[in-house]
């Protein structure tokens, strides 16, 4: 008998939309956004998800009731994202996803461990707490935000660490997309292993 209560995740917000980011960009996503983040990237568009006790906590099985389930989860990706997502053991999380029947997707830094039963990891590595090897071996997307022209070279430095089938994006932060998107332009050009993430969802303004 499993007497260990039921891990609670601390949920900042959850809402349905279109993924804007990577290799999902335009398909319609359950997003599912956990609250604590400890990685500390000092252009962060989310410092309010960093402190975990902010906000309300539920048990996996009760954070997508049964009336609130869309009507074809099979053609859903469940994006879990945070906040840094992996800081919480998200097995049982994966679980009801799937149980429920979605695809299971994370966004993670790589800083943590992977727990769960994930479809497709998009590792994001940053450079304030650096991504785990182990990490970096499980990516299906391997996502480097662009806020200066040496970020090239850290793409690089991940790209070799990441399996021959991970897909590769390079974003431009979004503060200094004028400046980036076309430095990444060109070196998708030159480089077109690599492929561009925009964040569709902030030019069609959907959450
Ligand atoms: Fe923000 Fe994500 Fe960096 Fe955490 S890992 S500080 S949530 S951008």
């Amino acid at each position: 008998m499993n007497l260990a209560a039921p891990y609670k995740y601390p949920i900042m917000e959850s809402f349905y939309t279109l993924q804007g980011e990577g290799f999902f960009q335009g398909r319609a996503a359950w997003f599912i956004r956990l609250g604590g983040c400890d990685v500390g990237c000092v252009w962060c568009d989310v410092k309010e998800s960093w402190n975990a006790d902010a906000f309300p906590k539920y048990e996996a099985r009760n954070l997508l009731p049964p009336e609130e389930m869309p009507d074809n989860p099979e053609n859903i990706i469940a994006v879990v994202t945070g906040g840094e997502p992996l800081m919480h053991d998200c097995t049982a999380l994966t679980q009801v996803l799937k149980e429920r029947g979605f695809q299971t997707n994370v966004e993670t830094s790589g800083a943590y461990p992977v727990t769960g039963l994930w479809d497709w990891i998009c590792v994001s590595p940053k450079k304030f707490k650096a991504p785990l090897p182990e990490v970096l071996q499980q990516a299906n997307e391997l996502k480097v935000v662009v806020f200066n022209k040496s970020d090239f070279d850290w793409a690089e430095q991940h790209a070799v660490q990441v399996p021959a089938h991970c897909k590769l994006y390079l974003q431009p932060e979004w503060s200094k997309k004028e400046e980036m998107t076309p430095l990444i332009t060109e070196y998708i050009k030159k480089h077109p292993n690599w492929e561009l993430s925009a964040q569709l969802h902030k030019y069609i303004n959907v959450p």
